[in-house]
């Protein structure tokens, strides 16, 4: 899979016991539809529920899923997390740092 935000091919990593793509080039991470085991431990479902249309501020292209060949959603998330939402696969893509919850995951 190509990184959204950079194109790079993204890497597989196994993080307990659950797989996840990220990028090695820029460190943003893609989560597929149906990762619920993974968002519930990261607690980031009413981050990603309460999701709006809105511009991200440190990041002036868009993201592309390269899967369906379209442009993501830019959004932002409960406690103002940003990340890009693909309305053909689901797919969500956050950039580095943007995801503490997941840094702290990986982490612990
Ligand atoms: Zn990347
Ligand atoms: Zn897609």
């Amino acid at each position: 899979m190509k990184c959204p935000g950079c194109t790079s091919d993204m890497a597989t990593n196994m993080v307990h016991s659950i797989e996840i793509d990220r990028c090695p080039s820029c460190g943003g991470i893609v989560l597929d539809k149906g990762e619920n085991e993974l968002i519930d431990s990261l607690g980031l479902a009413h981050v990603i529920e309460g999701g709006v249309t809105a511009a991200h501020e440190h990041r002036t292209t868009t993201a592309r899923c390269y899967e369906c060949e379209r442009d993501m959603h830019a959004l932002k998330g409960a406690g103002d997390v940003e990340y890009d939402w693909c309305d053909g696969c689901e797919r969500l893509f956050f950039d580095r740092g943007e995801l503490t919850a997941f840094d702290a995951f990986v982490d612990g």
